[in-house]
Formats: C-alpha cells, sequence, structure tokens
C-alpha cells in the first residue's frame, strides 16, 4: 500500500514537494486554502487592465539550478524566456546616463576588465571589495561588510541586493548576500542569465504543475484549509480540515508548506520570521516600444525594474513598504512618469494601470531574521516543514522555495 503524503500549501514549496513525490510509492493530497494555486507566485485577471497579469515580476536566472530543474520536469522550460548572455541595461533617471551590463560565460570575471562591461565609474580594482561580503564573520549586515556608497554600490550592488534580499541592503544579511553573489556573479555569466515567464506565472510555473501531478495520480484540493494539527507522541496523528479529520496511518507524512505565520499558528511553540518586506508592482497596458529590452534596470528614482511583456508594461519595487500608504493614482503616475522617461513614451495620456501591493511579500532577511528560520526536520517524526522562509541558505526566493520543497520530499522519500 503506498503513503499517503499530505502536502500543505500549494505554493511553489509544496507543488515542488508534490511533483518530487508523485511517483507509484506515495499517494499525494495537496491541500490548499485559497481558489487558486501558486501562492505568492500566481497570474489573474485584472479588471482595471483588462488583461491577464501576474501579482508581481518575478526574475529567475540562469543559475536557478532547482527551478529550471523543475520547469523540466513539469515540460515548461521552454515557456521562460531572457537573452542569450547575461546583460541587463540599466537607465540613471536622474542623470539619463544608460550602460549595460555585460558578465562574460566563465567562471574567470573578465567583465570587470572592460570599463564597456563595467558599471560606468568604476575600477577592476574597486570590485574586490565585494571579497568582504563573501567571507567574514557570521551575523554581519551588508552595510558592516562594505561600504555602501560609490558607483559600484549604487550600480551593481545595490539594484542586485534589492532585488534579491527585498530589504535595503545595508540591514540585510551578509550571509544572504554572500549565498546571492556566490550563485551567480562569481557563478560567471552562464548562471546570470535574466529569465521571465513572459506568458505569466501561472501558464509557466502553476498550471503545469498542477497538470503533472493530475497525470500522475496525485490529487489537488482547493479551498480546504488546514485549520489544525492533532498530535500524538513524536507524531502526527490527524488533520482537522474544520468539517473533515483526516487520520493518518503510520507510514504517512505531512509536509508543511505554508507562510512563516501560518505554520505558527499551526505548530505552537516553532520559531518563524516575523518580520516582513513589502513588493509593490506597477503594470501599464501598453504595447512597449520595438526596442524595449525585456528587462530595464533603473536607479535614482521610484521604479527599480521595467519588465516589457507583450501588451504591458510592469514595473517592480522591491522593499516598497514605503509606499503601501501612498494613494494609489499618484504613485501610479509618479512610477509612468519615469517609464515613460525610459522607454520613450509619451507622458500623457497614462495608460490603464494597477498597482500591486504585497505586504508580506518576503521576510525580512536581516540577520536576526535570518535566525529565526526553521529547518525541515520537526520533533514529530511524519511532520516536514517547507517554504521560502525555511534555512535554505537562500533569500525568500522561487528558487529557495522549490529546494525547501525538493529537501522536504527528499526526507519523506528516506523515511
Ligand atoms: C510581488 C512579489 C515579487 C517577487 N519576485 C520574485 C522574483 O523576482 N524572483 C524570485 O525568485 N522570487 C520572487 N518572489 C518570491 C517568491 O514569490 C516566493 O519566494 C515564493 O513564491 C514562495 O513560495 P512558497 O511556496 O514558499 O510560499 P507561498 O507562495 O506563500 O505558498 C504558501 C501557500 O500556502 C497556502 N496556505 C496558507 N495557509 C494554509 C492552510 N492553513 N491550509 C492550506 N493552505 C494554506 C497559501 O494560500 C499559499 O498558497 C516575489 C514575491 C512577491 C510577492
Amino acid at each position: 500500500m503506498p503513503r499517503t503524503v499530505h502536502i500543505i500549501g500549494a505554493g511553489l514549496a509544496g507543488l515542488s514537494a508534490a511533483v518530487r513525490l508523485a511517483t507509484p510509492d506515495n499517494r499525494v493530497i495537496v491541500h490548499e486554502a485559497t481558489a487558486f494555486a501558486g501562492g505568492r507566485c500566481r497570474s489573474y485577471h485584472d479588471a482595471s487592465v483588462g488583461m491577464i497579469i501576474d501579482n508581481g515580476n518575478h526574475l529567475l536566472l540562469s543559475g536557478n539550478r532547482a527551478a529550471l530543474d523543475f520547469l523540466r520536469t513539469i515540460g515548461s522550460e521552454q515557456r521562460l524566456i531572457g537573452p542569450p548572455a547575461a546583460e541587463f541595461p540599466f537607465l540613471d533617471l536622474k542623470s539619463r546616463a544608460r550602460w549595460t551590463l555585460r558578465f562574460n560565460d566563465g567562471r574567470l570575471p573578465l567583465w570587470v576588465f572592460d570599463p564597456k562591461r563595467r558599471v560606468p565609474g568604476t575600477r577592476s580594482l574597486d570590485y574586490l571589495s565585494m571579497a568582504s561580503l563573501l567571507w567574514g564573520r557570521p551575523g554581519r549586515t551588508v552595510g558592516e561588510a562594505i561600504a555602501c556608497k560609490g558607483a559600484l554600490y549604487c550600480g551593481l550592488i545595490e539594484p542586485l541586493l534589492l532585488a534579491a534580499l527585498n530589504i535595503d541592503p545595508p540591514q540585510g544579511s551578509a550571509r544572504l548576500a554572500a549565498a546571492v553573489i556566490r550563485e551567480t556573479l562569481t557563478a560567471g555569466g552562464r548562471a546570470c542569465r535574466p529569465l521571465i515567464a513572459r506568458d505569466g506565472l501561472a501558464p509557466t510555473l502553476i498550471e503545469p504543475a498542477l497538470d503533472y501531478l493530475r497525470g500522475h495520480g496525485a490529487l489537488v484540493r482547493l479551498e480546504h484549509q488546514l485549520r489544525g494539527i492533532r498530535f500524538e507522541s513524536e507524531r502526527v496523528a490527524a488533520l482537522d480540515f474544520g468539517d473533515e479529520i483526516v487520520a493518518l496511518g503510520d507510514a504517512d507524512a505531512v509536509i508543511l508548506a505554508v507562510p512563516p505565520y501560518a505554520a505558527a499558528s499551526l505548530v505552537a511553540g516553532l520559531t518563524v520570521p516575523n518580520e516582513f518586506r513589502a513588493i509593490v508592482n506597477a503594470h501599464f497596458r501598453i504595447e512597449p516600444p520595438a526596442e524595449q529590452p525585456p528587462i530595464l534596470g533603473t536607479v535614482n528614482g521610484t521604479t527599480q525594474w521595467i519588465f516589457a511583456f507583450p501588451g504591458r508594461l510592469s514595473v517592480t519595487v522591491s522593499a516598497g513598504d514605503a509606499l503601501l500608504d501612498t494613494q494609489r493614482e499618484p504613485l501610479a503616475r509618479t512610477i509612468w512618469a519615469e517609464v515613460a522617461q525610459a522607454s520613450a513614451l509619451p507622458a500623457e495620456p497614462l495608460p490603464p494601470w494597477q498597482i500591486v501591493r504585497e505586504r508580506r511579500a518576503t521576510f525580512a532577511a536581516t540577520p536576526a531574521q535570518d535566525q529565526r528560520r526553521a529547518g525541515a526536520r520537526t520533533t514529530w517524526r511524519n511532520l516536514l516543514l517547507a517554504g521560502d522562509w525555511t534555512n535554505t541558505g537562500l533569500p525568500a526566493t522561487i528558487e529557495g522555495a522549490i529546494r525547501s520543497g525538493n529537501r522536504a520530499a527528499k526526507l519523506v522519500s528516506e523515511q
């Protein structure tokens, strides 16, 4: 008889665990509280812009090996698009200067020796300063490890870490910053090609995963929220869904792949990150100009990244907590003025727009919050944890969420 594995939460952590476990050895049931899968990585029809949009632009890099492996398994790797090389065009919204960072493919960072490929105003030697982020005492912030000023910081380190850690970099954990740099810049341009889901997050990452799961005999139950867990000595004995109590057999297992605040409310005594940072996205219904790059980095403005999709330009502002209480239309106008400048489009009229603010987009990637992350194992032998907030060694990202799901699945398989 196959064992039953209950996976709670159909975000990327839960889905990746389910995909790994959907084999004849297991009966996989995914329970999702809401009416849709995807969690913080989802698409929906937005009435204001009259089209399907993502809750937020999500950027992957070619070095995100677990994410790419997941996409390969579910058969949608070809839905990610990006330039053939690791190139990042940038615009300074104040000075109007434009430059493109061009990382060479190999591990040896030859690009830092070429003024046409590195950040303008920097010297090759400046890049050595990044070494103090990679090695050093644990528990430090980025601000304690390096000087957060100057051309290299403003033109490369700040945009990279703001996007990857979703925190004002000086407050960010140097350990997490180092992990990002190790898996991207020091791995060479081959690991740094930017990749986006051109047709949307759901058609690329979520729907193919659901199809895969259905095709492999797994059950996905939407609007099926776990309300409580019944513990019995060293194991979970039953799951309480309110209208239904599900008893667990001796070989059955549970993977709790919910956000940290949900996990803490279900498992008493669990220490989890409890500070968060927001991400704000602005979406404008307009055809991007033909020469618009798929991703444009901007500095010295509210806008941080401009993503071009068919019929839409979308902006990401990470660590966007200061914008949470700003009125929506003035914010849309401020951002549109910057997008219009960057894309050589008319500033008036304001195209149809939407602002999506995710208050708890990620846990705050500070050293203190990083220390509150739990491992995959718990005191209960058949209860595993997954989620971007568990201790993956990475900041809260798709790659981290998928690695956490894979890790929990591996532990279940080994039981
Ligand atoms: C706007 C935005 C932009 C982002 N940009 C990027 C990016 O560019 N690159 C990148 O790599 N990452 C990005 N991220 C981060 C990425 O989206 C997350 O790291 C990832 O989606 C987290 O997946 P998860 O499965 O850990 O958690 P979640 O997606 O939060 O999934 C948890 C699921 O559990 C469900 N749930 C909760 N409680 C229960 C319960 N009691 N019973 C059943 N189900 C329950 C929830 O409804 C949810 O579906 C971004 C996030 C946001 C919000």
